[in-house]
């Protein structure tokens, strides 16, 4: 009986999904149920077939002249002002590159850079302690180089965040946070937290990796200063995708990061002596474009045509709902703890469980085709991805894992053994 409802449930709520159609643009192996988007979006086909095409075509057939041929030397602020629209953005304030590591190099330094010249006293940079480790790695290198009286790291635990903005007014120059916390799924309130920093004459650099692609951003509107995120999570872009770089327009004069590549120069061609910065988000540029990578990102981005972000977050939110009853009505191992908060408006598009044997339920779930991820210490992460997952298949999903529990097949050895990547 309850088996036949939530049945019943994930038939109408597919047959009402506005996205239904984008399924078919996903190239999935048969019987797949890919819950990890979050970390790797699948293959869109529009992007299987530009690989072909630039490979073959651009770079096969024309080759240099592709440069201005196929405007390959546009393409970060192309795809740039592709992935606008969905941060809420002007399209020229976006531009994509390098990685997310690098970008949040390029705009700390750039926030820094702006405060000290407004006030020598600033050199804080807050940040949450459970951030993506490479977010507060980045802050730790620039430290040891410039020194901690320019840029010192100090790092609270998420629900003290409007506290330390209060305790450090008059030393921090920047707030850097991730908008979705990678483990937990918990969102920031990213329109009250960035203002009461600014409130505090505080800059605030947001990092939108598990934002992006899944949630109804409004950067604009929100007044944020910098951002940063990567294209291979729920934007499809594929494996080591280039990642993108947000700066409000009124910042850009202001804007001076120590990368200055030839790709940042604002004649790159002249090959002059010396630097002299682009104008607009050209000047986050480095090196030389990559090609390959990018043009695929660029049909990527094509799936999220003519659909809004509101769209994309209401179907999130209803695949997020279905599975969490899914598997309260169905799964009986009381060992699994959500981790997850249970308020919409507090999360993003996962669901972490905590479990002791969280590893090898992870593995023996591959096994039957369903897809999710580990994360340290003990959390079997879900993502939904919106635009290609129906709530049929969660269903699905869930029924393979209490065949999974049930069977304590999970206890193999083969699914104990840890791998490289987890
Ligand atoms: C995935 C992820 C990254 C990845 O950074 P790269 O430098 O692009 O590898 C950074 N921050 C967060 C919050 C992430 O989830």
């Amino acid at each position: 009986m309850i088996l036949q409802n939530l049945s019943k449930r994930a038939e109408s709520l597919d047959t009402i999904d506005a996205l239904s159609h984008l399924v078919d643009d996903f190239c999935l192996p048969a019987d797949c149920i890919y819950l990890d988007g979050n970390s790797l979006g699948p293959l869109p086909l529009s992007a299987k077939q530009r690989a072909r095409e630039v490979v073959e075509l651009q770079w096969g057939d024309d080759l240099i002249t592709s440069w201005n041929k196929h405007a390959w030397i546009s393409l970060p602020q192309r795809v740039g002002a592709k992935i606008a629209p969905l941060l809420g953005s002007l399209p020229e304030q976006v531009i994509a590159c390098d990685s997310i590591s690098v970008n949040l190099s390029k705009v700390l330094c750039a926030a820094l850079n702006i405060q000290q010249h407004s006030s020598t006293q600033r050199n804080v940079v807050i940040s949450q302690q459970d951030n993506f480790p490479t977010d507060l790695y980045m802050v730790q290198g620039l430290s040891e180089l410039v020194g901690p009286q320019r840029c010192s790291l100090i790092s609270v635990p998420e629900n003290k965040i409007l506290s330390a903005i209060e305790e450090y007014a008059d030393t921090a120059a920047v707030l850097m946070l991730t908008h979705v916390n990678f483990r937990s799924g918990r969102i920031h309130d990213m329109q009250a937290i960035t203002k009461a920093a600014h409130a505090k004459g505080i800059l605030v650099i947001w990092d939108l990796a598990h934002s992006a692609g899944v949630l109804d951003l409004e950067l604009d509107k929100c007044e944020v200063d910098f951002a940063v995120g990567c294209t291979y999570k729920y934007l499809n872009g594929g494996p080591g995708a280039p990642a993108f770089i947000y700066a409000a327009k009124r910042h850009w004069d202001d804007i001076k990061q120590p990368l200055s590549g030839w790709m940042g120069h604002k004649k790159p061609f002249d090959f002059a002596h010396d630097y002299s910065v682009a104008d607009g988000m050209t000047r986050f540029l480095v090196g030389t474009p990559p090609v390959v990578s990018m043009s695929i990102l660029d049909a990527a981005l094509d799936t999220f045509d003519g659909i809004s972000t509101k769209q994309i977050r209401a179907k999130s939110v209803s695949l997020t709902q279905f599975f969490q009853d899914a598997f309260n009505a169905l799964i009986e191992d009381k060992r699994f703890t959500l981790i997850t908060p249970n308020e919409h408006a507090l999360r993003g598009s996962q669901l972490a469980f905590s479990h002791p044997q969280a590893y090898a339920i992870c593995q023996a779930l591959i096994a039957h085709k369903v897809i999710a991820d580990f994360r340290a210490p003990d959390i079997l992460r879900i993502g939904f991805s919106p635009l290609f997952l129906t709530h049929k298949q969660l269903l699905d999903a869930v029924l393979r894992l209490k065949e999974v529990l049930d069977t304590e097949q999970y206890l193999l050895a083969e699914f104990q053994t840890k791998q490289a990547v987890t």
